[in-house]
């Protein structure tokens, strides 16, 4: 038949050589965003299964390159086939459930299934850390021929050793250690006579030695007795417990005030769980910042398995695969514990499921919580949500009610009072505005905040002060040329740390006086102090505060005190973390002083202040969520106070009184912030309104980088006028950009964007699959998608 060219086309080759199924569908590790097919050798036929990793070749020089299995086919659309080099390892890594969960996380995410697959093994796994190896031997003849042999052979040891296996039975090995003790001879003299061929020997890793159990429970489940529930509790087991029974797909968000008993409401859903049969995974956000959580968890189950950033390589392995046989009931971990390969999920719970550490900033851009809905979807398991301050997106959606008769699996469930009949901390709100005015001096302590530590401290109380921003003070400023020093690699202001040594009694704001570094807490950068304003040579001075400042002047004004300054500075491991936690515990310490560090789930009864030494830290950053960050992390902090039969109480300190966030901060009002939040959010078609994907792009060289953005956005545009052209208008797409991004340079880096948003997220995932087809995606050092973006910097 003639081709467009008019000439006829070569006729097909005879391909004796077709290749016959069936064929392993592979996705392999190095990031290529498709998967590819393989013939499987015949040595590997029926033991080959999908889940395991494999070992295949890869391009011209065929590069043993790491994949996992995900399908088998009878069938492949590629004439030229390349067989499987080997099976990595024998287990199946990946069960269907989690293949499923992968593929969704590939499409949603916009990430190759290989990254994904490869974010779900952990490291330890693939590399067997810990494992054994047993060498097993069989014969590789016929048992006829060998029988004959034996007639003939001379050496006695050759002998017995075939002689034994000649009674394994055929298809069967032996392992080599055993065999050469049965046979009365050494296992080099069986090495020997694999040399002739006439028997085998392979290598298999052994498992066995992993099993032993490594839990950290702490003892019998009757140890710690399950507290009588209140009331609040009571009710909404009686809604929760139905539904665990029940064993059906369910998302349920508990709203509960600080203190309210949300903890023991996740155990006792465990224990509903674990009573079927089924095993459960708890997420928290940090697990170096939530010792005292992960305690009640331990202290209540035998059987739990906490994953902790201080495992070995070996624990690690030895962990997944006690989970993976179903040797653990509940896996306790942050964000990537929900890969955990339990065998029958029935429940994960997500403890502060707003907070944003459940987000993955490198690829796979995943968010834990939301990967934990899509999992427990899967498995027809329940989720179980907790928060004081849930994630608007959570709680809009919990509140929906279903456009139809189908059943909404979304609840929402509440504890509004605190456990034990205590008191909600009382909320005191201090105007610096006004302190400033009155008062000489720069103080980071306001007089209320003063007075109030003074006379809690005196009482043999503890206290809690918070500013979630560390070093000295960050804004280095030469008043001559009128701006702040800024990092070398990024866009950014830098911000002064004093050496750790100084003496904070000495406070002195004349930078000549002043020893330390300049960090830049995007890059990393350190850099020293110059003694005058780079530029001009002027005079530098310091502004703005942060924890090193404020531990200047407590030590200043409370010269006596016990304290210690908690931030990523002074904590360098959990167990710093967990020895601080010790000494505040046995009131050692008075005051614990800190970023969002010691925020989070604290729960000490001796604690009856909390200072917020500046809430509007994070008010003024370029994002939309920094109102709702604001909110939780005062609300959050405000918790830690009274939780003993002492009550709390709260200094609020703001230079914006009147900002509508912090006044419904001031009244502990989650329901009133969200309802106005909510409002202006569909106002302007932010999220969860809308759904949202950021493309980043960067590059060194900014010309290359515009360029490079504009191809990108006309295709991107172009993909968004098809898409727009096919749905209704209400949910049309909008793209926002090429634009600089918040911050315009990182590590050297610039960086432009791209915004899409659109009511439906379907609609951006097609728009996403289009431009991922034509491959404009496949530079990941070049360019970023992130899909439901937490961090718009
Ligand atoms: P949340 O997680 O909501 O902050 P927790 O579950 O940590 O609250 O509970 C706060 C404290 O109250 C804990 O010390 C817990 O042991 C205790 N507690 C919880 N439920 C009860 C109850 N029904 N009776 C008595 N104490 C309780
Ligand atoms: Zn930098």
């Amino acid at each position: 038949m003639p081709n467009l060219f008019g000439q006829p086309d070569a006729p097909l080759p005879d391909r004796p050589d077709r290749p016959v199924g069936p064929f392993a569908v592979v996705a392999l590790e190095n990031a290529l965003d498709k998967t590819l097919d393989y013939g499987i050798p015949r040595r590997l036929l029926g033991r080959l299964k999908v889940g395991q990793r494999v070992k295949a070749p890869l391009g011209r020089s065929n590069r043993a390159t790491f994949g996992v299995v995900v399908a088998l086919t009878d069938s492949t659309e590629y004439p030229k086939i390349k067989d499987l080099l080997a099976i990595d390892d024998d287990r199946v890594l990946i069960a269907p459930n989690m293949m499923r969960l992968a593929r969704w996380m590939s499409r949603y995410y916009c990430t190759p299934l290989g990254t994904v697959l490869e974010t779900i093994i952990p490291a330890a796994v693939k590399r067997r850390t810990g494992a054994g190896v047993v060498h097993k031997v069989r014969l590789n003849r016929p048992r006829e021929e060998i029988q004959t042999l034996l007639g003939k052979t001379k050496g006695k040891k050759r002998k017995a050793i075939l002689g034994r296996l000649l009674l394994v039975e055929p298809g069967h090995d032996i392992e080599l250690n055993h065999l050469a003790g049965e046979a009365g001879t050494t296992p080099a003299t069986v090495r020997q006579l694999a040399k002739t061929g006439l028997i085998t020997l392979h290598a298999e890793t052994d498992f066995g030695a992993m099993r032993a159990a490594v839990y950290q429970s702490q003892g019998a489940a009757d140890a710690v007795p399950e507290p009588e529930l209140n009331p609040d509790q009571a009710a909404v087991m009686a809604e929760l417990t139905p539904r665990m029974r029940g064993g059906a797909f369910s998302v349920n968000l508990l709203l509960g005030v600080t203190g309210s008993g949300k903890t023991e409401i996740y155990l006792r859903c465990l224990r509903e769980v674990i009573a079927l049969g089924r095993q459960a995974i708890v997420l928290v956000p940090e697990i170096a910042l939530t010792p005292q959580t992960v305690r009640r968890f331990t202290q209540r189950f035998p059987r739990v398995a906490v994953l902790h950033s201080g495992l070995s390589s070996g624990d690690r392995h030895r962990y997944w695969q006690q989970i993976a046989t179903g040797g653990a009931d509940v896996v306790v971990g942050a964000r990537s514990a929900v890969f955990a390969p339990l065998p029958n999920v029935g429940l994960i719970v997500v403890d502060e499921e707003h907070e944003a550490s459940y987000k993955q900033d490198t690829a796979p851009r995943y968010q834990g919580r939301d990967v934990a809905v899509m999992r427990a979807r899967i498995e027809s398991a329940a989720v179980l949500l907790g928060s004081a301050t849930p994630s608007l997106e959570m709680y809009a959606k919990v509140q929906r009610q279903p456009d139809d008769d189908k059943p909404w699996p979304y609840h929402l469930l509440s504890l509004p009072r605190r456990v034990r009949g205590l008191k909600m901390p009382a909320v005191e709100l201090v105007d610096m505005k006004q302190e400033a005015r009155f008062r000489r001096g720069v103080h980071l302590l306001g007089q209320r905040l003063e007075r109030l530590l003074e006379q809690e401290l005196a009482e043999g109380h503890q206290a809690i002060l918070l500013l979630n921003r560390r070093g000295y003070s960050n804004f280095v400023h030469c008043s001559s040329c009128q701006s702040a020093l800024q990092c070398k690699y990024c866009d950014t202001t830098v911000t002064y740390h004093r050496n750790a040594t100084a003496d904070v009694q000495t406070a002195s704001f004349d930078v000549g006086k002043q020893t330390g570094q300049l960090h830049c807490h995007y890059c990393l950068a350190v850099t020293p102090l110059p003694p005058a304003c780079p530029a001009c040579g002027k005079k530098l001075s310091l502004f703005g505060l942060g924890t090193q400042r404020v531990e200047e002047e407590l030590k200043r004004k409370f010269p006596n005190i016990t304290y210690a300054r908690v931030d990523s500075d002074t904590m360098r491991s959990a167990k710093d973390y967990e020895d601080l936690l010790g000494r505040f515990g046995r009131g050692e310490l008075q005051v614990m002083l800190g970023t969002q560090m010691i925020a989070k789930g604290l729960d000490y009864p001796n604690v009856t202040l909390v200072g917020v030494v500046s809430g509007d830290t994070a008010l003024s950053l370029p994002d939309f969520r920094a109102s709702e960050r604001t909110f939780q992390l005062i609300t959050q902090v405000a918790g830690r106070a009274g939780r003993g039969d002492a009550p709390g109480r709260v200094v609020l300190q703001t230079f914006q009184p009147d900002d509508p966030t912090i006044q419904s901060a001031l009244r502990q009002d989650f329901a009133g912030f969200a309802t106005k939040e909510l409002a202006l959010r569909r106002e302007v078609g932010l999220p969860p309104y809308a759904r949202m994907a950021r493309i980043i792009l960067r590059d060194q060289d900014l010309q290359t980088l515009q360029e490079h953005s504009e191809k990108l956005a006309a295709d991107v545009a172009d993909a968004v006028a098809m898409e727009n052209l096919r749905g209704p208008s209400s949910s049309r797409i909008v793209m926002k950009g090429p634009m600089p991004c918040a911050i315009g340079r990182i590590a050297g880096y610039h960086r432009y964007q791209l915004l899409l948003s659109s009511a439906r997220g379907e609609r951006l995932q097609r728009v996403l699959a289009a431009i991922r087809d034509k491959g404009d995606l496949k530079k990941a050092e070049r360019v970023a998608v992130d899909v439901d973006p937490v961090s718009l910097l």
